[in-house]
């Protein structure tokens, strides 16, 4: 049901999106919450960690990302946190609002913030410096091997989007974990730069 991918991250698979859990000693964080099945799934994994889910990240708010924010809420209490932009699509998509509001640079639990507008206005990625890990939400995606752009259709400015993911080449990183395809560990920088290289800017 699920896997770790990294020491203390794990990754839980459901129908065609991940959601990542981060052990942070006493406690678990969660990055998005997949789509309406999922929540089972997390609380399984929570237990079996046996620590609280203390926080939710949100890299953005599309459903597949979003769908068992408020089981999870319900059942855990956990503060929900997203950037500052994406707060009412999280709540047109959820009916709950984020307690607490992410802006570009900060580091929250360990994760630090980079806001990356394009596919939806308040994208974050989310960079672990312990690990150099970066959660990418859905600015790429992986399919057998490769990164590729999220399918145009799904973005509100998918130009937009090509920009950010270049600038991710900017972000000291090894292992890219993104919402769909399977995590890329130790060789992510080099299957962005591929990624960067066939965009045409
Ligand atoms: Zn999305
Ligand atoms: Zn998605």
């Amino acid at each position: 049901m699920y896997s770790e991918v990294l020491p203390g991250i794990y990754r839980i698979f459901d129908t065609f999106v991940n959601v990542y859990l981060i052990d942070r000693e006493e406690y678990i964080v969660a990055v998005d919450t997949g789509i309406d099945t999922t929540c089972d799934k997390i609380l399984k994994t929570v237990e079996e960690l046996g620590k609280p889910l203390k926080t939710i990240v949100l890299t953005h708010g599309h459903f597949d990302h979003t769908g068992s924010l408020r089981c999870l809420k319900e059942k855990t209490k956990a503060l929900i946190a997203a950037h500052k932009d994406e707060e009412d699509l999280i709540f047109e998509k959820t009916g709950l609002m984020p307690e607490v509001k992410l802006n570009d640079g900060d580091v929250f639990e360990g994760l630090r913030v980079f806001h990356k507008p394009g596919h939806t206005s308040g994208s974050i990625c989310l960079l672990d410096e312990v690990t150099k890990s970066l959660f990418v939400g859905d600015l790429v995606v992986e399919r057998e091997g490769r990164l590729e752009e999220v399918p145009h259709q799904y973005s509100l400015d998918p130009k937009m989007n090509q920009k950010r993911i270049a600038e991710l080449l900017e972000i000291d990183f090894e292992n890219l974990l993104p919402a769909h395809g399977e995590p890329l560990i130790g060789n992510g920088k080099e299957k962005l730069r591929e990624l960067v290289e066939r965009l045409t800017l």
